[in-house]
């Protein structure tokens, strides 16, 4: 049985450590956000292992066999397209397509009329093969969280794809973008492990709210009315860092998945793509942070669950 599991959500629910769990089972594989693919295991950030990626021996392998199949040279990955291009990008006729391309896909087809957008999810089904053919992994991750290309790949993997709905309460995820700071792990001269705080840009609350409700609604909608339980499930982020294992069981029970749940090991060696400092860091999974009901600035608060309310209320969050 192989599947590929897409974890979809807004930003800052936790999805990095999430995939890191999931993988951990044995034969699962966290892929990471792997639309990052191309442009990372050529770069020198660091692996989830801990090496930088053009020296960790896992892609180093996997990067070989990649070009040896689809015959190319190591430095052409750069122009490997694994993510869509921006929705309009290209002029009206490019739009036009585009739009038909995704109403066909959100009605369940895989017609792409679209070459750009055929030849990208072709790109998109190599990597997964790639780490299926002669594996024993029976479950892959990917938390490249970017919807539309999710739903082009489900068409295309008819009943291979399962969809994750990750939501956190969004009071804790505006809390979470509004820190002045964010970390990022590198290694220094001696190839010692550094974590080093960077400042964040400034984030304008309204946009957070805006596009956290605009995400979850239309997730919470799609799931309801255009997916099976077979094939999807709500994980709640904070119902997941309480109780992991809890939430994993149940999860696997409905989805009719093999996972054993009492193998939850983050130490276990992972080879992820991208997502924050915590594909690295995370060596067990912290109790959901409630930071937010005294950090956070009441007007903020007020707009938020002014906007907000009733989607909170859907998802069971107090309001
Ligand atoms: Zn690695």
């Amino acid at each position: 049985m192989k599947k590929i599991i897409f974890i979809l959500g807004s930003g800052h629910s936790g999805s990095t450590v999430l995939d890191k769990a999931l993988g951990s089972f044995p034969r699962s594989h966290s892929l990471g956000e792997i639309f990052f693919f191309s442009r990372i295991i050529t770069s020198d950030t660091l692996c989830s292992c801990g090496k930088k990626y053009s020296h960790c021996p896992f892609w180093k392998t996997k990067r070989k066999l990649f070009c040896t199949k689809h015959s190319i040279k190591e430095e052409s990955i750069k122009k490997f397209r694994m993510h869509l291009l921006p929705f309009g990008e290209g002029g009206i006729f490019y739009r036009l397509l585009d739009t038909i391309d995704l109403t066909l896909n959100l009605l369940g087809f895989s017609i792409l009329l679209n070459n750009e957008n055929k030849k990208i999810i072709k790109n998109n089904i190599f990597v997964f093969d790639l780490f299926q053919h002669e594996t024993q992994i029976d479950y892959l991750i990917d938390s490249s969280k970017n919807f539309r290309r999710a739903l082009f790949l489900k068409n295309k993997l008819k009943n291979k794809s399962i969809f994750l709905h990750l939501i956190r309460d969004g009071r804790a995820v505006i809390f979470s973008y509004l820190k002045k700071t964010y970390k990022v792990i590198s290694t220094d001269e001696a190839g010692e492990l550094q974590t080093r705080e960077y400042k964040r840009k400034e984030s304008n609350p309204h946009t957070i709210i805006k596009n956290w409700k605009r995400l979850n609604t239309f997730l919470y909608y799609y799931f309801k009315y255009f997916l099976s339980p077979k094939s999807s499930y709500l994980i709640r982020h904070e119902d997941f860092a309480a109780t992991p294992q809890k939430t994993f069981q149940k999860m696997s029970d409905q989805l009719g998945l093999q996972l054993n749940v009492d193998a939850l090991d983050l130490t276990t060696e992972s080879h992820m793509v991208g997502g924050n400092s915590s594909r690295i860091n995370a060596k067990n999974i912290h109790a959901p942070s409630y930071k937010w009901k005294t950090g956070l600035e009441k007007g903020i608060r007020q707009n938020f669950e002014k906007a907000a309310g009733n989607l909170l209320s859907k998802f069971n969050y107090p309001v």
